[in-house]
This record gives structure tokens, sequence and C-alpha cells, in this order.
């Protein structure tokens, strides 16, 4: 699933070709698309796109008087969309903006299109009132972004929510914008054990997680700003993530993992649990 860095790289490349496009229609392609009643989307036709923003995992199409909120999930895409065809392969949503003329004359069409391969249509849309975003479903419900968070600021959350740091991590709740991905990364960054907990990590801990944030993001955002599109999961720069069985980058020692229904936590036993290797079982006393 695309996080936080992926997000914002996508927003970054979406305003800086739509910025200022006059949207006049938007198009759900199925009843699941659209996720709010009310207010109408059509109370934003006429008015230009004024940014493309992010918060957590979810992109922001922000007009007047209403914007748009879109989650990707797993296999979305927010694409830009010349063909305009009436059922395009597995669209879910389209953004129709105002015809411009190109410099040299020619007729720019394209809209956004929200687009969702395989069956299980989870990426959605949620129109919201622009002036009250932060406190709408579902933005109000996410913790504080995770990029630049202070280390005095994820100490007050780790000691308000005893769990443990990778679950914490992986929680749009605590802290939004990180997947499974970066918790792995961030985990192994910070040297320390995913399943050691917000508890016993204390103000110390959060300052190295608040730190390893900061340098994964970097670098995730650094690698995806080389791009034209949203890279996909292989493409994305990792350290021990979906790297089992490789040699550790920083210290040589072999990658381990531990498996989980959705999702696989990946650690470094030397560097982040003095050596220990955890059990492949969720509940195993030697996750402790
Ligand atoms: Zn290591």
């Amino acid at each position: 699933m695309p996080e936080m860095p992926e997000v914002e790289a996508h927003a970054e490349r979406l305003e800086a070709q739509f910025r200022g496009r006059v949207l006049t229609k938007f198009t759900p392609f199925n009843f699941t698309a659209l996720k709010t009643a009310v207010p109408a989307p059509d109370e934003a036709y006429g008015h230009p796109l004024l940014s493309v923003g992010r918060r957590g995992k979810y992109l922001i199409l922000k007009f007047e008087p209403v914007s748009f909120v879109i989650h990707l999930m797993q296999g979305g895409r927010l694409l830009a969309d010349s063909k305009l065809s009436a059922k395009p392969r597995g669209g879910q949503a389209r953004f129709t903006f105002e015809a411009i003329e190109g410099p040299d004359g020619s007729i720019d069409e394209t809209a956004l299109l929200l687009t969702e391969q395989g069956k299980e249509r989870r990426a959605g849309v949620w129109c919201l009132p622009s002036a009250d975003l932060d406190n709408s479903l579902p933005l109000s419900k996410l913790g504080p972004e995770a990029a630049g968070i202070s280390p005095e600021r994820l100490a007050e959350v780790f000691a308000a929510n005893s769990m443990r740091v990778h679950g914490f991590l992986r929680h749009q709740g605590m802290v939004a914008g990180i997947g499974r991905r970066l918790s792995n990364e961030v985990c192994h960054a910070a040297r320390i054990s995913p399943f050691a907990t917000t508890k016993q990590l204390g103000a110390d801990g959060a300052a190295k997680v608040a730190a390893a944030i900061d340098q994964c993001v970097a670098e995730g955002l650094a690698s995806e700003r080389t791009r034209n599109d949203m890279s996909s999961s292989k493409d994305r720069p990792s350290a021990v993530h979906n790297r089992t069985g490789e040699a550790c980058p920083v210290c040589g020692d072999t990658i381990r993992d531990v498996e989980y229904s959705s999702y696989t936590v990946n650690y470094c036993p030397t560097c982040q649990t003095g050596g220990k290797v955890l059990a492949d079982n969720t509940t195993s006393k030697f996750l402790k």
C-alpha cells in the first residue's frame, strides 16, 4: 500500500499538472466509490483546483466550498486520463475539468481518473466541506502526522497508548502515514525490536523512533520524487522490508521475519533484538 512518501510525491506531481483547472464534473463509476452523501460533489463544479495535498495516506483535492479526500488503499491509482472512455477499466471515479488550450493551440481535455484493479473496490472518495476537513471523517480519526513529529509529541502518544511499536506505527489513529514497509524500516533504523512496547521504549525510545521516521521518510521521498508515476512496492527503498534471508546492510546478519495473516515483520537480530531470533508464532512468549 502506498505510504506517506508515495502519496506525498504523487500529490506534488498531480498539483503541478492540475492546479488551477476548473472542475466540471465528478463521476462515480460504481456505488461504492463515493463514501459520502452530503455535501454534493457538484458544489465544487465551476471552481478551480486550489491544491493537491495529503493527510496520512489520503490525497486531498482541494476546491471551494467542498474538497475531495481520496484513499488509494492497496491497488488504487489516481491518474491523468485523456481517453475519457465511458467505462474505463478498473475505473472507480473521474474528475473532469474544463478543457484548456495549450500554448501550441492544442486542446487539453485531460481528466483525473481513480482506478482500482481487482475486485476489492476499497479505494474511495469522500466529498467534505473544505473549511472542516480535519474535523470530518475519515481525517478526524487520524493521529498526528508521523513525518516531522517531535520526540516530545511522540513520547506523549507512546505514554498514552501502550502497545507493540510495530503495531503502533501502522495504526493510523496513533501516527498517520506509515504502513507495513515503513514500520519495518523505522524499527530497523531506530535499532529497536518491532515487538518492544511503547511503554518500555519511553522518551528515549520515542526520540530514536522520531529520528528514524524522519530518516526513512526522507529516503522514501527522495526515491519517489525521481519518478513520473507512483512506484510499486518492489521499487521502494528498503533495508529489511521484504528481505527475509538477505544480509542486513548495516551489520551483515541475516534478516528474519515473523509472519502474520496480513503483514510480515522483518527485522535484523543483531541490530534490533540483541541477536535473539524471534519465534514465528504470534502467541510466543519470546515476542515480549
Ligand atoms: Zn543488522
